[in-house]
Order: structure tokens, then sequence, then C-alpha cells
């Protein structure tokens, strides 16, 4: 059941840092911006609870939350900054590689796409890693409210031939607007069936 409170638990920097696997979870990937943080705050109903992860320093660490006393909600870095030194991505890959593979409780990985700007190369990159690492993926289109009506069917098409050739890519779109709560209790109920 997707039910009671939402806390931050714990900013992860190294595989011996991860908590307890005692609970299923499920994590959140997606490029700097794409509305990760507020997608998990629409989710938890908890206002300001992803913004830790958005706080200078806090960007290279694998945030977890609770989701009531049986689920963890696990907020990736976002991706996709131009600038970052190569030490410091490289660190970074090394652990997210570290993570997908190595996390037993691990049932699924959202891969957040905003719905103006479709699947782009730095998502490719994730959705291979997901790939190899045999993690079930699923993308979710966000800002769904930016995006007009007639417009719909031309980007999930897109999105749905650039998943094609991805293994570990769930076929089912979710299409999701934190700002309107649109998609929002649909994927509580997918991550609700994976307990
Ligand atoms: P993050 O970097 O992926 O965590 O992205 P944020 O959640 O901080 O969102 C980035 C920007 O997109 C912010 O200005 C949000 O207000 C905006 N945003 C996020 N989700 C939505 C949405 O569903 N609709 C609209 N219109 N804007 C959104």
């Amino acid at each position: 059941l997707f039910a009671g409170e939402s806390e931050f638990v714990k900013g992860v920097v190294a595989m011996d840092g991860l908590p307890p696997a005692d609970r299923v979870e499920v994590c959140f990937a997606g490029r700097s911006n794409v509305g990760k943080s507020s997608l998990i705050n629409a989710l938890t109903g908890t206002k300001g609870l992803a913004r830790a992860s958005n706080t200078p320093g806090r960007t290279q660490e694998i945030n977890y939350f609770t989701q009531g006393p049986d689920i963890y909600l696990v907020d990736l870095p976002g991706y996709g900054f131009a600038n970052a030194p190569l030490p410091v991505v490289e660190k970074w890959q090394r652990l997210l590689k570290s993570y997908l593979s190595g996390r037993q409780t691990l049932r699924r990985a959202f891969v957040l796409i905003d719905f103006r700007h479709g699947i782009k190369a730095v998502d490719e990159e994730i959705m291979t890693l997901l790939d190899k690492a045999a993690v079930p993926f699923q993308v979710v289109l966000t800002k769904a409210d930016k995006v007009k009506a007639w417009d719909h069917e031309r980007t999930l098409a897109q999105v749905r031939q650039k998943l094609s050739p991805h293994p570990a890519a769930y076929p089912e779109l979710v299409l999701t607007s934190s700002e309107k709560g649109e998609g929002i209790s649909t994927l509580r109920s997918i991550i609700a069936t994976l307990e």
C-alpha cells in the first residue's frame, strides 16, 4: 500500500552507506531540472521533502526517503550537468553502476523525461546502464501540463520509438504533471503493486 508518511533518511555517497535492504525500493532518475524533486514531493504529498537533493553538495548523493513502513523512494542525482568535473562524473558513475547492479531490493527505476523535450542522448545512457544491470525501468513523462493535447501523440511516438531497443524498458508510459496532480495516483498505484 502506498500510504503513510515520508521522511528523508539519508544521502548516500558510497555503497557501504546504503540503509539496510529491508524493504522494496524504487529509484528516480532524470536530467537536472526535469521535475524530479517536484514529482517526489507530489507523490509523497510532502512539500519540500526532496529539496535536499538540490542543495549544493548534495547533488551527487543518492537520497533515501521512506514511504510508509514498507517502501523506500530513492532519488538519484540529476544527470546532464555539462560542466561537472570529470573525476566527479566518474565517481558518480561508479557508484551508480554498483547501486543498480547490487541492490537486491530495487524493484523498478523510473526514468523521468520532460514531455516537451522527449528522450535525449544522456537519457539513453542511463537507459543503457539499466539494461546492463537488468533493472526494469519505466518512463515517466513530466510537465505534461506544458504540452498541448494535440502534441501528445507525436511526442509519445518519439518516446516509444526510442524505448524499443531497450530490453529493460516497460512499454507503458506514465504521463504526469506535478503542478496539476495528473498521473500522480497512477504512479502511486504502480509503486504499491511492487511490494
Ligand atoms: P529537478 O531538478 O529535476 O528536481 O526539478 P524540479 O522539481 O526542481 O523542477 C524544475 C523546474 O520545473 C521548477 O521550476 C519546477 O517548478 C518546474 N516543474 C516541475 N514539475 C512541473 C510540472 O509538472 N509542471 C510545470 N509546469 N512545471 C514543473
